[in-house]
């Protein structure tokens, strides 16, 4: 069970690891030859228990794990649109960031988080990204009227075939991440600030919980190491 590998794709997440929701088959991609490129929305100042880390810090910091993260998945495009981490709302400003983002690019997919999840809490961040990726894709970014200064400013409409949402309750597509395993824990650890906090359990490494975790997401769909999404398409 493989997902159709597009030229390019785009993920779209909250914090600085987030994108590994999706790490597994970005890795596979782009040793294929896929373009990928990552939205980045919020700095992720407020991600530690340490207050005697300042914020503006710690978003340095987790500025430049991204940067490895990205490198180690084959990324090249790295955007940081730079919001205050725990801070993103429904705005025009925000929407029109992604629009922006969306049209200049041009993936015929986009990965993101799942807007809504019953069975337990997602963060608002988490929550919003979606949500308001979701509403660039269609109808903002796909229709000239919207974002009109944008459209003049020689930012063509554009049209996403479909979004993968992680995170759902209600996956309906699995991607056998079996070859790109190792380069998801890879690109994990490349997020140093955030496993080495100190409510880690010592005993079980980082990488063997995100094995796990694939692991449980495989068996679902007879595959050893699995991504699984809810899938949303798009008339193009
Ligand atoms: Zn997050």
């Amino acid at each position: 069970m493989t997902l159709e590998r597009p030229e390019r794709a785009m993920v779209v997440f909250a914090h600085p690891d987030d994108e590994i929701g999706c790490a597994g088959t970005v890795a596979l991609w782009t040793g294929q030859g896929t373009e990928v490129c990552l939205v980045l929305c919020t700095n992720g100042d407020k991600g530690t228990e340490d207050m005697e880390l300042p914020p503006q810090k710690l978003a340095e910091i987790r500025a430049e794990e991204q940067r490895n993260a990205a490198t180690s998945l084959g990324v090249k495009d790295l955007v940081m649109l730079g919001y205050p981490d725990g801070e993103l709302e429904d705005t025009r400003e925000f929407r029109g960031k992604l629009v922006r983002e969306i049209r200049r690019f041009r993936p015929q997919v986009i990965f993101t988080h799942a807007p809504v999840a019953v069975t337990r809490h997602n963060h608002r961040d988490h929550r919003m990204t979606g949500l308001v990726t979701m509403d660039a894709v269609y109808p903002y970014a796909r229709d000239p009227w919207h974002f009109v200064e944008l459209t003049r400013d020689g930012l063509a409409p554009h049209k996403v075939g479909a979004v993968y949402q992680w995170g759902s309750d209600t996956p309906t597509v699995f991607s056998d991440i079996g070859e790109s395993i190792d380069r998801k824990v890879e690109a994990m650890l490349c997020h140093r600030s955030q496993f080495l906090r100190p409510n880690r359990d010592p005993n079980r490494s980082p990488g063997d919980f995100m094995k796990e975790g694939a692991k449980r997401q495989g068996e679902r769909a007879g595959l050893q190491y699995a991504e699984s999404f809810y899938k949303l398409e798009f008339r193009t």
